[in-house]
């Protein structure tokens, strides 16, 4: 067994450099590269899953350690009504799901809220509008070429030429921050328009939890994975991919020495900033090249602080928090047992970049500042805290994806197509942007297509 860490059952992973042939190797041991490998081993096509880390999940993160028996999330934590694949996989393994019945939650508010709250909704009447006219919102790049203008616009862009930018650019940050992990000078109207026409009305956004922590997921599907017979290779970051008319060689580091894998078709399931740092021959081509520069890399830092007491929901609030740079603040533990709590503290967009030239000690500060205008006594119950910065992770190097101006209709559709012997899966090929569903998504995509060309 390698050194996996915790008592996490992942079933049999590998020590040494696999020496043989596969059908398929899979790089990148998230739930999209878990997923392709899970399904063609159930096919029962030989195949190996290679991860960079010590561990399997990648962005899905569990923090754990010294929490006596609690837990709380660095990465996803909320699950939509129409995520039925993470919450069919949650039923077929058998991991607890729970809706928020007791949710505990802050927002700051704006200055002038009436003004805000309208130019807001005036905002999203107008993304439902548009939204209507997107035929396939499966495909949102065919869009007709009425509307492809709308991808060169930022949401700034719209709201200023639409005269609610000043008194509606309070949510607008807000909301990109929470949900895009950027500005709204960064995200494209259409993108936002397209993915209210792809969600659909009806849906309950964020409503559900996997109740033991997020990382049940992957770790259920690794140990179905190895359990079926499938190799997993854990701490062999990938350097290089070489494709010839008939293989995919793989070239990775594992326990210090080079380790070579051979097979007859690989899917990349990377990290999108991850892929062009790798040595591709032949080379990746110009036009992935120039559709990856289009993609956004949404930045966030969370920070979690565990308290002796949940003393939030004995007291109301003296003040809602002056920090602004924290556009979201809840808690963590209110499906877990025990007197004590953790708190979630959420940074996202500029401000995450510029904590991220913070200490850890720096950022919880500041979290305890703002925390601080709302229960003056809240540090005398502080156990211990963890500030997590995506973009400082180097085998993600960012929170998750926003659709830039151009992305969708220019980059999208080109990111999906493989290359030769080669597919590519992640939740950034998605139209579920940025969440496990769409990871899950694209990795399934994949799988299909290598068992097309596998037979
Ligand atoms: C802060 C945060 C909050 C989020 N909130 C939510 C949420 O509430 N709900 C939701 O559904 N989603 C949320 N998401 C998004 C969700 O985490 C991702 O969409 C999903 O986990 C992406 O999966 P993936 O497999 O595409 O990528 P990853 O999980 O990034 O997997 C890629 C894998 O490749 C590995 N790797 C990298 N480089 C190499 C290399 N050179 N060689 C080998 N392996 C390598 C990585 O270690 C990783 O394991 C959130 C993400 C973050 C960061």
């Amino acid at each position: 067994m390698s050194g996996y860490h915790g008592d996490v059952n992942l079933g049999e992973t590998m020590d040494d450099c696999p020496n043989q042939r596969y059908d398929c190797v899979v790089i990148g041991a998230g739930l999209a590269g878990l997923y392709a490998a899970y399904l063609l081993r159930e096919s029962f096509y030989s195949v190996c899953l290679v991860e960079a880390r010590g561990r399997v999940g990648g962005r899905v993160c569990t923090w754990r350690d010294g929490l006596d028996a609690q837990h709380a999330e660095l990465g996803p934590e909320f699950i939509d009504s129409n995520h039925t694949r993470v919450l069919g996989l949650a039923k077929q393994f058998d991991l607890r799901i729970s809706t928020r019945p007791d949710f505990w939650g802050v927002s700051p508010t704006p200055p002038n809220p009436r003004a805000a709250y309208k130019a807001w909704r005036r905002f999203w009447d107008a993304v439902y509008e548009h939204a209507r006219h997107i035929p396939e919102p499966a495909c949102p790049w065919q869009v007709p070429e009425t509307l492809q203008p709308l991808d060169r616009v930022s949401m700034y862009e719209w709201a200023l030429r639409q005269g609610v930018w000043q008194s509606g650019e309070w949510f607008l940050r807000r909301y990109t921050r929470n949900m895009e992990a950027t500005e709204p000078e960064n995200v494209s109207f259409l993108s936002v328009a397209a993915q209210e026409a792809f969600y659909g009305e009806g849906v309950d956004a964020g409503i559900y939890r996997l109740v033991d922590g997020a990382e049940t997921l992957p770790e259920a599907l690794a140990h179905a994975f190895t359990a079926q017979g499938g190799d997993l290779l854990l701490e062999a970051p990938v350097q290089a991919i070489e494709q010839t008319e008939d293989a995919v060689r793989i070239h990775a580091m594992h326990a210090g020495k080079p380790c070579t894998l051979e097979a007859r078709y690989a899917i990349v399931a990377l990290p999108f900033p991850v892929l062009t740092q790798l040595e591709w021959t032949p080379p990746l081509s110009p036009q992935r090249r120039d559709a990856l520069a289009l993609a956004g890399k949404g930045a966030v830092v969370r920070t979690l602080i565990q308290f002796r007491t949940r003393f939030w929901r004995k007291q109301s609030p003296r003040a809602y928090p002056n920090q602004p740079e924290i556009s979201a603040l809840w808690e963590e533990t209110d499906l877990q047992a025990g007197g004590m709590g953790i708190l979630s503290f959420w940074v996202g967009g500029e401000p995450a970049l510029r904590w991220g030239s913070l200490t850890p000690h720096e950022r919880i500060d500041l979290c305890l500042q703002t925390l601080e205008t709302m229960y003056p006594r809240c540090r005398e119950e502080v156990l211990t805290a963890y500030s997590y910065d995506w973009q400082a992770d180097p085998h993600a190097q960012h929170a998750y994806i926003y659709h830039a101006p151009g992305y969708l209709t220019r980059a999208l559709p080109l990111l999906r197509q493989p290359e030769g012997r080669i597919a590519f899966a992640g939740d950034y090929l998605s139209m579920f942007v940025g969440y496990m569903e769409g990871a899950l998504e694209s990795g399934e995509s994949a799988a299909r297509w290598a068992r097309a060309r596998l037979g």
